[in-house]
């Protein structure tokens, strides 16, 4: 079962998509801030990250460039999340390094097959 990495600091946000994502199936584990996604993604080694992008103590943009800059991370796909649905933070985002962008409120079909698409693009002997 593919792990995935939720980052956001928004608790009502944070249970609810867990919730949806393990009902989908989904092993989940959650962070708070961006410090402890940045620590959790070495610990739990997860197969994708999802990142909100406004967070406490590390934001995820900050978050996504240091494990996109960290041997060990760098090859987990990130899917950025934010409230803004402006081209400049989708451009924003590709720029730090994340591999995909959704918006929110999350429309889950949408974002299921953004997580499927990386998941089966991820190559063979990486997850390891
Ligand atoms: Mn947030």
């Amino acid at each position: 079962m593919p792990k995935l990495l939720l980052v956001e600091d928004n608790e009502m946000n944070r249970d609810m998509l867990s919730r949806r994502l393990l009902r989908k199936g989904y092993e989940v584990v959650c962070a708070v801030d961006g410090g402890a996604g940045v620590s959790m993604a070495s610990e739990q080694n997860p197969d994708l990250i999802l990142m909100d992008m406004s967070l406490p103590v590390l934001s995820g943009w900050d978050a996504t460039r240091q494990l996109k800059q960290t041997a060990g991370t760098r090859e987990i796909p990130i899917i950025a999340l934010t409230a803004h649905a402006m081209a400049s933070d989708q451009e924003r985002a590709r720029a730090v390094g994340c591999d995909d962008y959704d918006t929110k409120p999350v429309d889950l079909a949408r974002l299921l097959s953004k997580i499927e698409a990386l998941l089966a693009a991820k190559k063979p002997g990486t997850a390891a």
